[in-house]
């Protein structure tokens, strides 16, 4: 244990919540970073971590299953009193209408996408709130443009499950706002991370930077540093907020 706050980033292995995990342990941060199948990117990332002077441990767990988020919530309680949630774990699926959509493909959709965040949140909050004896803390969810966009012809049920995040922050952060809690969201435009080739479209984010107003995709750092903004004191009257990090688009 130390005296730096310990933050928990869910999906921290790759892409932006692994952005956060270090630009969060530059800034001072402790870090359990958790990953679903990827450990030796947990691992890197720890490492790098370390580097910046932060206790940081990696901890597998699927935010979809109960059984991950026991896993999860069990390695922050060995690690101390949590701070801070990033609820960035998400996942999208290959480019399809909506009548190929089927049962599978919406289960695990929301599972991660929404249930996951839900959950993580949850446990969240009974260490953080004043009212269950916490400290306070601040959440930050990972939502994305697609909730105002809605994503038609790609995947209308990921934008399904990012307004339902978008919902979500609005009502929990009313809440918890006499608790000590902050919750806000990001919503990130187009950004340049594999999740595009985990759809089966690896060059999705060069392809569209012609339609984003800035003319690129943004970077992993780029949303990193509005989540650190969000986890710091300079954000202490920012909640309920849905923070389009996008280029404009
Ligand atoms: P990414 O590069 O595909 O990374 C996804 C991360 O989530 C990985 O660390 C992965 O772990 C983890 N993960 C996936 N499913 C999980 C599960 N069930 N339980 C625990 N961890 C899980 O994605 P990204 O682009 O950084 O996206 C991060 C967040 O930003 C997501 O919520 C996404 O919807 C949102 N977002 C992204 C974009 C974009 O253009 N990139 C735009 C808007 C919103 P493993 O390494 O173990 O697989």
């Amino acid at each position: 244990m130390t005296n730096r706050p310990l933050l928990l980033v869910t999906g921290g292995s790759r892409g932006i919540g692994a952005a956060v995990c270090r630009k969060a342990a530059a800034q001072g941060y402790d870090l359990l970073v958790n990953y679903h199948s990827n450990a030796i990117a947990a691992e890197a990332v720890a490492a790098d971590c370390r580097a910046f002077g932060a206790n940081a441990e990696v901890v597998q767990g699927d935010t979809a299953t109960e059984a991950g988020i026991e896993s999860i919530f069990q390695a922050v309680d060995r690690l101390g009193s949590l701070h801070g949630l990033v609820n960035n774990a998400g996942v999208v699926d290959a480019t399809a209408r909506v009548e190929e959509f089927d049962r599978a493909r919406l289960d695990r959709m929301f599972a991660v996408n929404v249930i996951g965040k839900i959950r993580c949140a949850t446990e969240a909050v009974k260490r953080m709130s004043t009212k269950h004896g916490g400290q306070g803390g601040v959440i930050v969810n990972i939502s994305s443009m697609a909730a105002v966009i809605g994503s038609s012809g790609q995947y209308v049920d990921y934008a399904a499950a990012k307004a339902a995040v978008d919902t979500f922050t609005v009502g929990l952060s009313r809440e918890v706002a006499t608790e000590g809690i902050r919750v806000n969201a990001i919503r990130p435009g187009i950004i340049d991370t594999e999740i595009h080739a985990s759809g089966g479209l690896p060059d999705r984010a060069r392809d569209l930077a012609p339609i984003v107003p800035m003319q690129r995709p943004g970077t992993a750092d780029e949303v990193a540093d509005s989540v650190l903004y969000l986890l710091s004191p300079q954000a202490s009257y920012v909640t309920g907020a849905l923070l389009n990090v996008s280029g404009g688009r």
